[in-house]
C-alpha cells in the first residue's frame, strides 16, 4: 500500500469509502456521475447479501449465490478504484485512512465509513467459540459444517445422552435471524435429511429458539410475533421466550439454573458496531455506533461521514434509524448526494430523513410475516412477497435465476443443494468442547463411509 503514501495530485476531490456493504456500495454508486475520484476499500473482495446468509448456513444456497466480487460490480464505473485492504484506523488531522503497518495510509478529502457491525455477546465474548454468530460467508459455512456434522456424529454414537445432545440445536435470539435459522434447521432435520440416516431418526432433533424478551420478532406488532411463534411451534421448534441465557459452554446453554445440553449453538442475539468510533475518538452509543449529526457527518468534521450499522443516526422525527439493509442503503444514497453536491458546488441536502418501508421475516420454506405500514401478510402470501423482495435486491440475473430455481426446487422437493461439510476430517472438525465421546470416532468403517 506504500504507493498511497505519495499519491499523484488529483484534479478532483478524493472520496475514500471504507466498506463495500449495503451502505458503502450505495454511496459509491450514487457518485457515479459526480466530479470526484472514489477509492472503495474493503477487507473482503466481495459484497455480501447478508439477509440470505442463513440459507447458506442451512445448506439451501451456496456462497457464490449471495456474494459478488466488488471489482466486478464497479467494472464500468470509471471513477471508482477498488482496493482489497483492511482499515486499521483514521487520522482525522492528516486526513488519512490508516491500513496498519508502517505505511502512511490513504489520503482523503472526504471520507465515508461504512464498516458495518459484528456479533456482540454483551460482555461475554468467551461464548463466541461455543455459540458462533452469522455475519460472513466463513461464519455461514462454519455453521453449516457444525449442523451437518452433528447429525453425522449422532449417527455414529451408541450413547443415548450423547445422541440427544448432538440432536439438540439451540438458537439464541428471537429476532429475524434467529427465527429464520430455527425454521430452516427444523426443516433440514424433519424433511431434507429424513430417511437418509439408518441409526437415527433426524425428526427427533430438537430445535430451541431461546429469547430473553417476552416475544419473538419484538420489533414487529405483537400479532405478527404471535403468528411467527405459532408457525414455528407448528413446525416443531420449541420457542422459549422470557428465557435469558446466563451461560454458554461446550455442553450447552444455561437458562438460569436450568442446563440445556446442546451440541450446536448459534448466536443471533446481539450486534456490536465496527470500531470506527475508537478510530475517530468519537462519541458512541451502547452498541458502539458513532453518534452522527443530521447530515450523517461526524460533529466538527464535515468531511467525515459514518453510515449504516456503524452509525447511531436519527430519522427525520428524532427516532433511531434501525440497523437494517434499507437504512444503510438510504444513508449511502444520502451521503453520496451530499458529496456530489459539494463537489459540483451545489447546496447539499441538509438532513437525512429515513423512510421505513416495513419488516419481514421468513419462517421455513413457505411462510413469512410481513409488515408494510398497515398492510400485513402472513403464511404463503407473506413468503411469496418476501421471496420476490429478496430476489429483486440480488445483484445480477445469474443470482436471481439461481436463487429462484433453488427455492422452487426446495419448495417442491424439500431438498437442499449445498449440503457440504467443508474443512477438515470428522475428527478435527468436531464441534468445540466435549461433544460426542471418543467412541463416536471409533467405528472407522462407518466414519469414513
Ligand atoms: C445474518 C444477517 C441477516 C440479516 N438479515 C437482514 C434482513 O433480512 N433485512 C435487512 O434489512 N437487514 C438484514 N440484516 C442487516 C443488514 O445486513 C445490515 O443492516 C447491513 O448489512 C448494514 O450495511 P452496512 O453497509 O452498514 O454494513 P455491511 O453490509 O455489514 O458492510 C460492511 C462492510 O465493511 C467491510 N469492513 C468492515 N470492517 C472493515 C475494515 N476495517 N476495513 C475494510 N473493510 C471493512 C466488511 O467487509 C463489509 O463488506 C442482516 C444481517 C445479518 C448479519
Amino acid at each position: 500500500m506504500s504507493q498511497h503514501a505519495t499519491p499523484p495530485p488529483r484534479a478532483q476531490p478524493h472520496v475514500v469509502i471504507v466498506g463495500a456493504g449495503f451502505g458503502g456500495l450505495e454511496a459509491a454508486r450514487t457518485l457515479r456521475h459526480a466530479p470526484v475520484d472514489v477509492t472503495l476499500l474493503d477487507r473482503r473482495n466481495h459484497h455480501l447479501f447478508q439477509p440470505l446468509l442463513y440459507q447458506v448456513a442451512t445448506a439451501a444456497l451456496s456462497p457464490g449465490d449471495i456474494a459478488w466480487p466488488i471489482r466486478g460490480i464497479f467494472r464500468n464505473q470509471r471513477n471508482v478504484t477498488v482496493l482489497l485492504a483492511e482499515a486499521a484506523g483514521v487520522d482525522p488531522t492528516a486526513r488519512r485512512v490508516l491500513l496498519g503497518g508502517a505505511g502512511a495510509g490513504i489520503p482523503y478529502d472526504m471520507l465515508v465509513l461504512a464498516t458495518g457491525a459484528t456479533h456482540g455477546y454483551f460482555g461475554n465474548e468467551h461464548w463466541a467459540g461455543h455459540a458462533p454468530g452469522l455475519k460472513t460467508i466463513e461464519d455461514a459455512t462454519e455453521l453449516r459444517r457444525r449442523l451437518l456434522l452433528a447429525f453425522e456424529r449422532a449417527e455414529l454414537t451408541d450413547d443415548p445422552a450423547a445422541r440427544a445432545r448432538l440432536l439438540t440445536f439451540a438458537v439464541i435470539g428471537g429476532g429475524p435471524t434467529g427465527v429464520e435459522m430455527a425454521g430452516a434447521i427444523v426443516e433440514l432435520a424433519r424433511h431434507t435429511l429424513r430417511g437418509e440416516f439408518r441409526r437415527i431418526d433426524t425428526r427427533a432433533a430438537r430445535v430451541l429458539l431461546i429469547e430473553a424478551g417476552p416475544r419473538v420478532l419484538s420489533t414487529m406488532p405483537p400479532e405478527l410475533s404471535e403468528t411467527a411463534r405459532r408457525s414455528l411451534a407448528g413446525m416443531g421448534v420449541e420457542v422459549l421466550t422470557g428465557s435469558p441465557v446466563t451461560d454458554v459452554g461446550p455442553d450447552g446453554v444455561m437458562l438460569g439454573d436450568r442446563a440445556v445440553p446442546a451440541a450446536t449453538i448459534l448466536w443471533a442475539a446481539g450486534v456490536r458496531a465496527s470500531p470506527a468510533a475508537a478510530w475517530l475518538g468519537a462519541e458512541a452509543d451502547r452498541a458502539g455506533r458513532v453518534v452522527v449529526g443530521p447530515d450523517l457527518a461526524l460533529p466538527g468534521h464535515p468531511e467525515i461521514f459514518v453510515i449504516g450499522d456503524t452509525a447511531a443516526a436519527k430519522d427525520g422525527k428524532g427516532r433511531p434509524v434501525p440497523g437494517i439493509a434499507p437504512a444503510a442503503k438510504q444513508m449511502g444514497r444520502f451521503v453520496g448526494g451530499v458529496i456530489a453536491a459539494r463537489a459540483a458546488g451545489r447546496a447539499p441536502p441538509k438532513a437525512f430523513a429515513y423512510r421505513h418501508h416495513g419488516d419481514l421475516a421468513t419462517i421455513g420454506r413457505r411462510s413469512a410475516v410481513v409488515e408494510l405500514g398497515r398492510l400485513r401478510l402472513t403464511g404463503l402470501l407473506g413468503w411469496l412477497f418476501w421471496s420476490v423482495a429478496h430476489v429483486f435486491y440480488l445483484i445480477g440475473a445469474r443470482s436471481r435465476i439461481v436463487v429462484s430455481v433453488n427455492w422452487v426446487w426446495n419448495y417442491l422437493t424439500l431438498q437442499r443443494g449445498a449440503r457440504l461439510i467443508t474443512r477438515g476430517s470428522p475428527a478435527d472438525a468436531a464441534p468445540p468442547g466435549r461433544h460426542a465421546d471418543a467412541r463416536v470416532l471409533e467405528p472407522a468403517g462407518d466414519c469414513r463411509r
